[in-house]
């Protein structure tokens, strides 16, 4: 990981033997660091791309973490703000990467271990919270998902009212509430699996001297909404219609506002989409960004491939 304070990396995900259909005609996406080179079927269209971090299938989660998001944990140290996102379509490995399961950890377990370690050390504790952004509204996943509106105080804070915050002292403890909290993203809806890509789910760890309630940093993972367009969403009913819309306007106003940070622009647009306002303070004073967008290595997703891939150069 570079040591400026945006880091874009791009994670390829192995092929899926029961579900990807790979042939000879099959577009090529060759990763190598630090390039992606994409071959769009029959090979006339070349697409050349440069990352900070290039990780192909082989890399691990706990590799992703070492050499992407470990940087991060020194920034919450320091009385700084981190921030994580993956980014990519429905399928491509977002929450794999932020989540993982019981064999392979992901960033949030990963990034939890550091943290406990140097807590621990330093006399400190940590309160987290979960929460999802489901088009305008907010919901609170380790409070029965309840609804969560955000204000600006006084000082211009932006401040999530209601949100629950939970002391965690071991990765133990913060997986058994992130696993109830999941349980609740897009709850209610005909297919968990399908709505949960709709929305951004939100994991905040804060970091607190013992008995204080001054914050010494906070790390935030946001694992975002699948970027793929509307048309790919089998029923385009009008909810599903804007549902899309909004997706799409909180990434275009990601992407705008990481964008305008990383060049040093005065203005930035942090009002586009509920997403960044309530990421604002994230973004700002001691802040460093890390954005991992997921590919798929399949055919049937080239076009959105080629648009993560162009999304995320755009961010630097
Ligand atoms: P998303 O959250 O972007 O919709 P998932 O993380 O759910 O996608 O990944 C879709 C499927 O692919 C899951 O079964 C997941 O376990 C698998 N998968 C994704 N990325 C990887 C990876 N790097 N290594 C192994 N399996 C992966
Ligand atoms: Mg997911």
């Amino acid at each position: 990981m570079s040591s400026s304070r945006i880091c874009v990396a791009v994670r390829k995900r192995p092929c899926d033997a029961d579900k990807d259909i790979v042939t000879a005609q099959s577009p090529q996406c060759i990763v190598n660091e630090p390039k992606v080179k994409y071959d769009l079927t029959p090979y006339t269209e070349r697409h050349n791309f440069v990352f900070d971090e290039v990780l192909d299938e082989k890399v691990g989660n706990r590799e992703v973490y070492n050499r992407c998001c470990r940087p991060l944990i020194d920034t919450l140290f320091s009385n700084g703000n981190a921030t994580c996102f993956a980014y990519g379509q429905t399928g491509s490995g977002k929450t794999h990467t932020m989540l993982g399961h019981d064999a392979e950890p992901g960033l949030y377990a990963c990034a939890a271990k550091d943290i406990f370690t140097r807590c621990k050390a330093q006399n400190q504790e940590v309160f987290a919270s979960f929460y999802e952004i489901y088009g305008r509204k907010m919901f609170d996943l380790l409070n029965e998902r309840a609804k969560l509106v955000a204000r600006e105080d006084a000082d211009k804070v932006i401040n999530i009212c209601g949100l629950s915050e939970h002391a965690v002292a071991s990765v133990d403890e913060l997986f058994n509430i992130i696993n109830k909290g999941s349980a609740y993203r897009a709850a209610g809806m005909t297919s968990a699996n399908a709505e949960s890509s709709r929305s951004h789910a939100v994991l905040q760890m804060e970091v607190h001297e013992k008995g204080s309630s001054k914050t010494i940093g906070r790390i935030s993972f946001i694992d975002l909404a699948g970027n793929e367009r509307g048309a790919d969403t089998f029923d385009c009913d009008r909810k599903t219609r804007m549902e899309g819309a909004e997706i799409n306007k909180s990434l275009l106003a990601l992407k705008e506002c990481i964008r305008a940070l990383g060049v040093g622009k005065a203005h930035v647009p942090f009002r586009g989409s509920v997403l960044t306002e309530v990421l604002r303070d994230s973004f700002l004073g001691n802040s460093r960004t890390t954005m991992i967008a997921t590919i798929s290595p399949t055919s049937a997703h080239c076009e959105n491939t080629l648009n993560t891939l162009r999304y995320t150069q755009r961010v630097k």
